[in-house]
């Protein structure tokens, strides 16, 4: 494995730290005190290319890669977990699915705007009943002549209520299970489709979360987004691509979580010392600096194997599960050192131990990372 960087892999991760420090910091308390979604950011990370770094040269974008995307994410993460992660799914779960399934025309129709912040999506597989197994998803669709029509509900998507599209798995016959299951584009404003936000979440509640309902919800037949069968597949891809994108924004949120702890560890003083001079405080530091280290070289393999076109389920199963719980014990840490200041929104501490909650659940849960990792290690399928 190569981790050198390219000049272009550095300057977007170089760009992305200032962006993140100039654009997102200064407002990243308020927005998450008012749940608030964040338009304006939107179109700045759009101006900025963050968009287009996988989008083909053919098609507009800057034909970059999967390391691109994994640097720019961890800086943006640093600052704000509700922006990286919205960055990360305008490719994973809006350009990749247009980009592996649409036609031409699909392509055409979305990516652009996509690409310039014109447009927000949303992928949504998750239902009441169909969580960590998608392949149980019991929304429907019904051929009709030149239209389908949809019923069901889907939840917890994030940007279910500022999307202007959404691409919904849905099953198209029960009798034929996975070979049943298809993806649909439909539009804001369709009859029969609307949505509704989910507030008061614990965390990442900038980013929007929310239900979609389907009633009778009738779209054009060209609105099937690759075929009927294929759904599975390409939400499953997607999901692994955001798995990967997660790793690198939780590696992100470890590395803010190690600088406030040691800016604080050296200026809070208690028995007439700085803190961060005992050995416990160190021995907490030192286990962040290790697990974060672990974290990085763990995604950068993901990332490295996927530019190189390499498989990489297990490696991204690996690398999520591990920064998941590296990040989860760094936010525990830094809420220890940081003392009662650590409950107050003055640091970000609170808001970055709070985030960490969506993530160790959504891309797949730890226990489905296990078994997926248990899946390879055995030979066995614990799902099937
Ligand atoms: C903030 C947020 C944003 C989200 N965004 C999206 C989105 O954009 N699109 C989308 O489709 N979904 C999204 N989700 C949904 C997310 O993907 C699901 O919540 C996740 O897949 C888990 O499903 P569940 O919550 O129904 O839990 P369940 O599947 O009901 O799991 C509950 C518990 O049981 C465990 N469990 C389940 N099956 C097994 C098993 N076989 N063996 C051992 N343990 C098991 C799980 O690990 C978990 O601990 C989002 C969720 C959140 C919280």
């Amino acid at each position: 494995m190569d981790f050198e960087f390219t000049k272009e892999q550095m300057m977007f991760r170089d760009m992305a730290k200032e962006f993140a420090e100039r654009e997102i910091a200064p407002s990243a308390r308020e927005r998450d005190r008012e749940e608030r979604f964040f338009p304006e950011i939107m179109k700045k990370m759009a101006d900025q290319g963050f968009f287009a770094i996988m989008v083909p040269q053919e098609m507009g974008g800057l034909g970059l890669d999967w390391m691109t995307m994994g640097l720019v994410a961890e800086q943006l993460a640093t600052v704000d977990f509700s922006v990286g992660l919205t960055f990360f799914i305008q490719t994973s779960l809006e350009i990749m699915p247009m980009l592996l399934a649409g036609t031409e025309e699909q392509k055409k129709k979305y990516i652009p705007d996509l690409m310039m912040g014109k447009k927000i999506g949303c992928l949504a597989a998750v239902e009441p009943n169909a969580g960590s197994d998608a392949t149980a998803v019991e929304t429907t669709a019904l051929l009709d002549g030149d239209q389908w029509i949809l019923n069901g509900n889907k939840t917890w998507i994030t940007n279910a209520t500022v999307s202007d599209y959404c691409v919904v798995l849905v099953q198209t016959d029960k009798s034929k299970g996975t070979k049943g299951i298809a993806t649909f584009i439909v539009e804001k404003g369709t009859l029969g489709y609307s949505s509704s936000k989910i507030s008061h979440k614990l965390g990442c509640r900038s980013s929007d979360t929310g239900q979609l309902f389907f009633r009778d919800c009738r779209i054009p037949k060209s609105n099937i987004l690759g075929a009927v069968g294929a759904g599975m597949k390409t939400a499953l891809t997607c999901i692994e691509h955001t798995r990967f994108g997660i790793s690198c924004l939780a590696a992100g949120v470890t590395q803010a979580c190690i600088d406030a702890s040691i800016r604080y560890a050296q200026e809070r003083k208690q028995f007439g010392k700085s803190i961060g001079s005992f050995q416990l405080i160190q021995e907490q530091i030192a286990e962040m600096t290790v697990g974060y280290e672990t974290s990085k070289l763990l995604s950068y393999r993901v990332a490295w194997m996927k530019d190189k076109g390499m498989s990489c389920t297990r490696e991204t199963g690996i690398a999520k599960y591990n920064n998941m719980d590296v990040v989860m014990k760094a936010t525990r840490a830094a809420i220890e050192i940081h003392g009662a200041y650590s409950l107050t929104d003055d640091f970000n501490i609170e808001r970055f131990y709070r985030d960490m909650t969506g993530p160790l659940i959504f891309g797949g849960t730890s226990n489905v990372q296990r078994l997926v990792i248990g899946r390879f290690a055995l030979g066995l399928d614990a799902f099937r």
